[in-house]
């Protein structure tokens, strides 16, 4: 691909020259020719309502809001608000599914729906990476390759298991909880309803859906796949709205068990709410993973773990390696080569193939990046970022690292949820250890070693729910995934998935 627009390097040429680094002995620059993926796939009505009862229909007060491109400010669509009233509608479809239809049913039958709704995702790719890219933000390659893909392996995984719960390791008959209040946030819309949904459904609940108020629309085409699979009336409702929609289905008596992803001040908020209700809940909150660079570690994989574990899907990643912790005798070397790749790296039209860096999903995530960054400096870290033009229209935000930063800095305690790395050091593995655990949160940690045994001894010592070795940000519907402290309670994935949804 690079090469295919060769330009004269001239005045206005020289920034995306230096920002690739992509010049040639003669001094001309390579440009990427722009590849942008076709939005025809995907037809975007100019309204939605709520799904209940195997039915799109609107809000019983009338509300709407709308949803809109983050890249471009464009509006795509009136959205249904629910209320109170269209969650006791939604809820009551949910009890009557489960005790008539979905919770008698054989786990055999109850499968074969998964692996339609599995099947039909995988048809439908293509349509649902174009969408979800539009109303998200993230790069289209990253929709493409990841979201999608890995939200189609979780309904063919927790289809494997519906017949087989008697052999889960539960007893000899597991139950559902009933009815699942699923509360998801805006950073995978698509690929957290799967983490939602396919387990639950599994294991023979039923549920009621609530996807984030920035990004509704793939959830949406989610209940529409649900309808293409016969999925009987009021197995699953989707009910989009803003916090307050949130709250109202969390606080509902008729649910028996919630499931939230989100901030870890909302979290706070569910688990009070929850408190003596009997309701059994999961959380899966915020993180600060460190990411650990020793000086053993293969230099050009670590780097692209780094770049990986910070600047995928725009750092909006709750187990985002956000601290790269590196020891002392290579971080100079190390900083030096990871902004030199960062050199590299292509911010801009999401819809673009070649797009590293897409947009931040909305206004008040880009308040909050840019608050925290502003704070990183007046504590007095050195910001860098390499050369770049920001889009005129649309939220955006250019990959940032900071470094001389200190463990009490705002930037090495909270979470940005942005494209920004805060850089500590090291000298020895006990130093590591103690500066990765300093944190509220415990989601993720990463470590970069050539030895095994390092490897080893570490990974026992992270407070962290998942540890990655010598690569980031990996996900398998096999694998559990969940937190400690302030980065919840509760795992989602893989066996210990299933036991969120069961009686047991
Ligand atoms: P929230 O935690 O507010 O949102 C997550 C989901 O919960 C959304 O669907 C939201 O609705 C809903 N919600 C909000 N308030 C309530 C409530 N009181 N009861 C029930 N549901 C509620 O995250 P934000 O989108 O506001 O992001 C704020 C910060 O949270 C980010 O900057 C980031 O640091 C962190 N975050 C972490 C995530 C993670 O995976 N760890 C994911 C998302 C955010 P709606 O969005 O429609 O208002």
């Amino acid at each position: 691909m690079v090469g295919s627009g060769k330009k004269q390097a001239g005045v206005g040429l020289a920034r995306s020259a230096d920002r690739a680094g992509l010049t040639d002995s003669a001094g001309l620059a390579w440009e990427y020719a722009p590849a942008p993926e076709s939005r025809d796939i995907v037809t975007i009505a100019p309204e939605y309502g709520l799904f209940i009862r195997d039915e799109f229909r609107p809000a019983i007060a009338g509300g709407t809001f709308a949803t809109i491109n983050p890249a471009t400010g464009e509006k795509l669509a009136a959205v249904a608000e629910a209320g109170p009233k269209d969650v006791d509608l939604a809820v009551a479809a949910a009890r009557a599914a489960h005790e008539h239809v979905w919770g008698p049913m054989p786990g055999s039958e109850r499968a074969k729906y998964l692996f339609r709704i599995a099947r039909v995702l995988q048809e439908r790719a293509r349509e649902f990476a174009v969408l979800e890219t539009l109303d998200n933000g993230k790069p289209i390659r990253e929709s493409r390759d990841v979201d999608v893909p890995l939200a189609a392996a979780h309904f063919f995984y927790y289809a494997g298991w519906a017949d087989k719960l008697e052999h889960a390791g539960f007893g000899p008959a597991p139950q559902p909880l009933g009815v699942a209040g699923q509360v998801i946030p805006w950073n995978f819309p698509l690929l957290m309803a799967a983490w939602k949904l396919a387990p639950a459904l599994a294991a023979g609940n039923t549920c009621v859906l609530k996807p984030a108020e920035t990004t509704p629309l793939t959830a949406l085409l989610l209940a529409e796949v649900c309808q293409q699979a016969g999925l009987p009336a009021g197995v699953v409702s989707v009910l989009t709205g803003a916090g307050e929609t949130g709250a109202a289905l969390v606080r509902h008596p008729d649910v028996d068990k919630i499931a939230f992803t989100g901030s870890t001040e909302v979290g706070k908020q569910i688990a009070s709410a929850a408190a003596g209700t009997g309701k059994k809940l999961t959380l899966e909150l915020g993180g600060k993973a460190a990411n650990i660079v020793f000086d053993d570690a293969p230099v050009e994989q670590a780097i692209e773990g780094i770049v990986n574990g910070i600047f995928f899907n725009q750092g909006h990643v709750c187990c985002a390696g956000s601290r790269l912790l590196v020891q002392e005798s290579v971080a100079d070397a190390v900083v030096d080569r990871l902004k030199r790749r960062l050199a590299t790296l292509r911010l801009g039209d999401p819809m673009d193939k070649n797009t590293d860096i897409g947009a931040i999903n909305s206004a008040q995530q880009l308040d909050k990046i840019t608050e925290l960054t502003a704070a990183g400096e007046s504590e007095g870290a050195e910001r860098w970022s390499p050369p770049c033009r920001l889009p005129d229209r649309g939220f955006w935000f250019p990959p940032t690292v900071f470094t001389g930063v200190s463990q009490s800095h705002r930037i090495a305690r909270e979470e940005i949820f942005g494209p920004v790395l805060s850089v500590l050091t090291f000298r020895t593995p006990e130093e590591a250890v103690a500066k990765a655990n300093n944190t509220p949160y415990g989601l993720s940690a990463g470590i970069w070693t050539d030895k095994g045994s390092r490897i080893l001894w570490l990974a026992q010592r992270m407070r962290a729910g998942v540890v990655w070795a010598n690569t980031y940000n990996r996900f398998d519907p096999a694998s559990p995934f969940g937190g400690y402290q302030e980065s919840g309670y509760g795992r989602e994935g893989g066996r210990h998935g299933l036991a969120a949804y069961l009686d047991v």
